[in-house]
């Protein structure tokens, strides 16, 4: 066998075991259908009631999606200050509103679709963020973009969290649960990123989720994977086990199905991947991201990775000899993809490995695709080179990742695999070993509620269900095993 032909898993089933609709156009985009290409690891059993649920939800999203007579008769709602609650309106929507980079992009818009598909509502998705420029309409024949004539589209952005329309705010001046029927609001802004007040985090709470059934439009901001905390709603427990019996693969399955990469992006990680990864015996991954003062502190970070590197015994030691001029048929050659705004760790790690031999003999290449310095998500082609590279990290063998980085999340749960978590630190000094495997490939919840619902006793989110734990890399937050 030809070494590439090695390389080239074989194609399993397009449709990944019935995760994806059929139907769509396979030249519309080439991602959609293409996912089991290049993956190492096959996507994880999709459940016969998650697939079922799937295709109901297809089956709703036509019915009411944007310009069907039923959006349309659902906007009127928006058209009084109050909602005559007593007319149950026959679709109701979830509105996503893009917050921070790619990787909380993606995770939030996998918190917002299940939370949607729990409450039998429909995701519509605010334009911007560049959705449209980095992934292809997941759902058949009927857009999951919020028209740009939605009637009050002007008004997010005054979204926040002290908006007056905020849920917490709304409970603040108690008009909402004591509210009759008659004067339900038409929409309710749901804020639920990192710095949310405790009424808003009371959205957790399966009292307050039955009063905003009631309401046609939920719009919800966050920047949060809050999945892990429906998991601890009561009222949506059963039916998260049907959907999920495997709890690890939650993010995996809804990332799979929902995002496919736009042409584009998609031939910035067919390209990288043939010409550098395609012919590697093992491919590993390093994504390196830093927060605050660990940006500037490269030696420190870079102790981190090469000790992690070689507690796991991730990448051959160097030994101090010159590299051989020839090659013996058996020696592997190993690729490392690493990402980063920085070029600093790859020049590092590229200068140690051609500069010496192996103790293995085998023969490392380091390759890294874009080093952007800073971060700017404003930009379209920066969001699309990111994109791309989250992708080719879910491609490699053997992964490790940035403690607290959504980015890494992202990555690790599309390709299935267990990342080493760098261990940087936040704010002071760490000890410890500089990484650790995670339990699970799930993403983390960094800002799950602290307080428990009803009586309001500070409870510990990661003792109630065994399949809810802390994360390993960020103590206060949670997520699913
Ligand atoms: P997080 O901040 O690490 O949780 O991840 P996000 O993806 O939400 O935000 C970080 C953003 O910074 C990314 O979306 C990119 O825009 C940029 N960025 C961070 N690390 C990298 C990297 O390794 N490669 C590229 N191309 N961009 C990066």
């Amino acid at each position: 066998k030809r070494k590439d032909e090695q390389r080239q898993p074989p194609m399993t089933d397009k449709l990944l075991g019935g995760l994806l609709p059929q139907g769509f156009d396979e030249n519309s985009c080439l991602s959609r259908y293409q996912e089991a290409l290049y993956h190492k690891q096959p996507t994880k059993h999709p459940s016969s009631y998650l697939i079922s649920r799937l295709r109901r939800y297809e089956v709703l999203h036509k019915k009411c999606g944007p310009y069907t007579e039923s959006y349309k008769r659902t906007l009127e709602s928006l058209k009084s200050a109050q909602h005559n609650g007593t007319l149950a309106t026959e679709c109701n929507y979830v509105v996503w509103i893009a917050l921070g980079g790619i990787g909380n992009r993606m995770l939030t818009l996998a918190s917002v679709f299940l939370y949607a598909f729990l409450t039998n509502r429909v995701l519509l998705v605010h334009p911007g963020g560049y959705i449209s420029d980095l992934f292809c309409e997941p759902f058949p024949e009927v857009s999951w973009l919020l028209p740009p004539d939605f009637p009050i589209i002007d008004k997010f952005k005054t979204f926040y969290q002290r908006s007056p329309y905020s849920y917490g705010n709304i409970l603040r001046q108690n008009n909402f649960r004591n509210s009759t029927e008659y004067s339900l609001p038409a929409f309710v802004y749901l804020h639920l990123a990192h710095d949310y007040a405790n009424r808003d985090k009371l959205f957790f709470c399966d009292e307050e989720q039955t009063p905003l059934q009631k309401v046609p439009w939920l719009i919800i901001k966050t920047n949060n994977y809050f999945i892990p905390s429906l998991f601890l709603i009561e009222s949506f427990e059963e039916e998260l086990h049907n959907l999920f019996p495997d709890k690890e693969a939650v993010f995996h399955l809804l990332g799979r199905y929902l995002f496919h990469p736009t042409d584009v992006v998609r031939e910035l990680i067919a390209r990288f991947y043939e010409a550098y990864l395609s012919r590697a015996d093992e491919v590993t991954g390093i994504q390196i991201r830093t927060f605050g003062k660990y940006s500037g502190l490269y030696d420190y970070v870079m102790d981190l990775v090469l000790g992690c590197l070689r507690k796991e015994v991730l990448l051959p030691e160097i030994i101090d000899k010159k590299p051989i001029m020839y090659r013996s048929k058996q020696l592997k050659t190993k690729a490392v993809i690493i990402t980063s705004l920085s070029s600093r760790y790859s020049e590092a790690l590229r200068v140690m490995y051609h500069g010496h031999q192996t103790a293995t003999g085998d023969i490392i290449e380091v390759y890294q695709p874009s080093h952007e310095e800073y971060q700017q998500s404003g930009n379209k082609m920066h969001n699309i080179k990111a994109l791309a590279e989250i992708y080719l990290l879910s491609l490699s063998d053997n992964l490790v990742t940035s403690a607290g980085s959504t980015f890494g999340y992202v990555a690790q749960s599309l390709g299935g695999l267990k990342p080493w978590i760098l261990m940087i630190p936040t704010n002071q000094t760490a000890l410890g070993p500089p990484c650790q495997q995670a339990v699970s490939m799930e993403p983390c919840f960094h800002a799950p509620p602290a307080y428990g619902c009803g009586n309001k006793k500070k409870v510990d989110a990661g003792q109630i269900v065994p399949h809810v734990q802390h994360c390993e890399d960020r103590n206060l937050g949670l997520k699913l095993v």
